[in-house]
């Protein structure tokens, strides 16, 4: 039979497999188990609708068998099986999920020591096993299947016998070296505590033929009156007996005082491909109008597809025992799709198809239910552990501010409290409860800057000012942080200032007067400074914000320049130039060589005047268009 290859990356993974360190290979009967329970899961669904299936929940096992002679292991499945086609696509490539992850992970990082911590999935037993025979025959197909491999060079697909729909996997152990013992495997005494320590949850019985001893009952012995009675040793004999080797008590169900933090974790990584430890763990349950069970993780880091279209959101959802559905959307808020997680509960129909279940008022109740519980630990994970908050605020803190201003701010109550901002006077970061409480006497709104740098942002003049006057100003790093205040407006009935476009109306009303008296008295120069430079600024004007600066560029009302970088990055279409607006401290001495230059020498005082506004869009982090032109006009006014 001609033999087919293996994929060029599933090779990479199967190198990998056959040369793992040997710490790692007990985990082989662990994947090899959750595959055989994934499959039964598919057909206890498949059965709730069809009657053809004739099994039910209860007529689903693993069945373990060992031949020492033929040093092999069997793990058998009455599940869905698979058809020559799913063979193939399953066992010759790697496969989506888990996998998956897995793959990109080792394309990362190559000598990266995460065997042990991952789930590898099906090629595994190439770990122990020096050839694999898989036979399965999938529901409702007539021919079984046998796939063969030895993992080196590739796999032979044939037709086979089978009697009813499931798997067999049975593995050839590799022989025993000096250092390595693949024996050991084939003990029962071994197996029973891998299944014990792996597989204890999976909720389908793992049966194995185990030997057992019983003492042999021996007729009484006649003694004759006053005799003393002899003492014999009791006798035994072994016998064998199925039995069933795991408890099946899925974790969420069982008490929460009696799982281990360890148990938790190992569940997670296995259960949701994710080889860093998860960073908060929620194990909560409801009795009442709709009781449930659930068991929620919010991840330690964002997926790396997390922000894509890959993503699938959703957690898992049990009923009564069968999964009904992997990736249950309805059961979590947008702005939470971050949490991973599954939830069981008896009180949905079995047979509940998708459309029923956006509409099932039991779902609704435990989906707001649980947002609650999400909201509460992240608040509390807040309050008590900041350090461990902005971990997490690292990972979804773009997701949580997303749905802030999704459908015009919509949903912002649930997520405005959970948000962190970069305060530029407590130099950390601060909640927007944390800046109002930290507001200074006769402050009245939450100033904030938006640009792609905070430190450069921290040394703007409008900032500067502010601080002068006790006033904190929040420093807005990302794209999305512009849209917050838009859509929540106020925040604790304090209205939201954008410090850089926004006049700060921080002066009295003499200050202001004074400003006015001296743009009169200083008319000409202004008009001869904004002629200068043409069309490059819409405006010149004093300013009274300036502090030490010589000079700022500000935006024309209504926009900011971040947006307009925003704009020309996601929409270039319908992108303008947001007008510049050039001001001017008249006291600084750089502005006043301007005027005294503007009638000893009009030529270097346009010099001046372009120089400066070089200045002011390079403090504004805005492009210089024609950077030679900046250049030459620099050594042309140091000659
Ligand atoms: P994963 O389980 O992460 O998808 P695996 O490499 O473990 O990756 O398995 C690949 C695929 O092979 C599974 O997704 C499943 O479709 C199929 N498969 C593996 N074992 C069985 C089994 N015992 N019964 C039916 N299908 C199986």
């Amino acid at each position: 039979m001609e033999k087919q290859q293996f994929k060029a990356e599933s090779k990479r993974l199967l190198d990998l497999m056959i040369n793992s360190i040997y710490t790692h290979q007990e985990i082989f009967l662990r994947e090899i188990i959750s595959n055989a329970s994934d499959a039964m899961d598919k057909l206890a669904y498949t059965a709730l609708t069809d009657d053809k299936v004739g099994l039910n929940r209860d007529d689903f096992a693993i069945t373990i068998t060992r031949d020492e002679e033929n040093r092999t292991i069997t793990v058998s499945d009455n599940g869905i099986g698979m058809s020559k086609a799913e063979m193939e696509e399953n066992l010759g490539t790697i496969c989506k999920s888990g996998s998956l992850s897995f793959k990109q992970e080792m394309e990362k990082n190559e000598d990266i020591d995460i065997i042990g911590q991952f789930g590898v999935g099906f090629y595994s037993a190439f770990m122990v096993a020096s050839s694999v025979t898989v036979i399965s025959k999938k529901y409702g197909e007539d021919t079984a299947w046998k796939w063969v491999s030895d993992g080196a060079d590739g796999y032979t697909i044939e037709e086979t016998q089978r009697d009813a729909a499931g798997t067999d996997i049975i593995m050839t152990l590799k022989e025993d070296t000096e250092g390595e013992d693949y024996s050991k495997f084939l003990e029962e005494y071994e197996l029973r505590n891998l299944i014990k320590r792996y597989s204890d949850y999976i909720r389908y019985p793992i049966r194995m033929e185990v030997t057992k001893q019983r003492q042999i009952e021996e007729p009484e012995e006649e003694t004759a009156e006053g005799e003393e009675k002899e003492y014999k040793a009791p006798k035994y004999e072994s016998y064998t007996e199925w039995e069933t080797l795991n408890s099946m008590v899925p974790l969420w169900q069982r008490n929460k005082k009696d799982v281990t933090a360890e148990e938790y974790e190992s569940f997670y990584r296995e259960k949701f491909f994710d080889y860093n430890k998860p960073l908060c763990t929620i194990h909560t349950s409801a009795e009442g109008s709709v009781s449930f069970k659930a068991l929620l993780y919010v991840p330690g880091k964002a997926p790396y597809d997390y922000y894509s279209k890959e993503f699938k959101a959703g957690l898992q959802l049990y009923s009564s025992g069968v999964m009904i559905m992997e990736h249950c959307e309805e059961l979590l808020p947008e702005h939470f799709r971050f949490v991973r997680g599954i939830v069981d509960t008896q009180d949905l129909s079995l047979n509940i198809s998708r459309e029923m279940l956006q509409h099932n008022r039991q779902l609704t109740i435990i989906a707001r239910n649980i947002e609650k519980k999400i909201k509460a630990e992240l608040k509390s994970l807040m309050e008590n552990d900041r350090e461990k908050y902005e971990q997490f605020f690292t990972a979804f803190g773009r997701q949580l501010k997303y749905s802030t201003v999704a459908e015009y701010g919509a949903h912002k109550d649930a997520t405005q409290d959970l948000l962190l901002f970069w305060s530029h006077k407590q130099g950390k970061l601060i909640t927007l409860h944390e800046y109002v409480e930290a507001m200074a006497e006769g402050q009245e709104k939450i100033y904030y800057v938006t640009g792609e740098d905070k430190n450069r942002l921290a040394k703007l003049p409008q900032v500067e000012t502010l601080a002068k006057k006790g006033y904190d100003a929040l420093l807005f790093t990302e794209d999305v942080d512009e849209f917050i205040p838009q859509y929540l407006y106020t925040f604790e009935e304090k209205q939201f200032c954008n410090a850089s476009t926004e006049d700060l109306n921080l002066q009295t009303e003499e200050e202001m007067k004074e400003l006015e008296n001296k743009a009169e008295e200083l008319k000409g120069f202004l008009t001869f400074v904004k002629e200068s430079l043409g069309d490059a600024v819409k405006e010149v004007k004093l300013s009274a914000n300036l502090g030490a600066h010589p000079v700022c560029m500000t935006p024309e009302a209504g926009m900011s320049f971040e947006m307009e970088k925003y704009m020309k990055k996601a929409n270039p279409e319908f992108a303008y130039p947001v007008g510049r607006i050039l001001e001017l401290n008249a006291d600084h001495e750089a502005v006043k060589a301007m005027q005294a230059a503007m009638t000893e020498d009009p030529v270097k005082a346009k010099d001046y005047a372009r120089l400066l506004m070089y200045q002011a869009q390079l403090m504004a982090d805005l492009p210089i268009e024609d950077p030679y032109a900046y250049t030459e006009l620099v050594c042309k006014l140091m000659k």
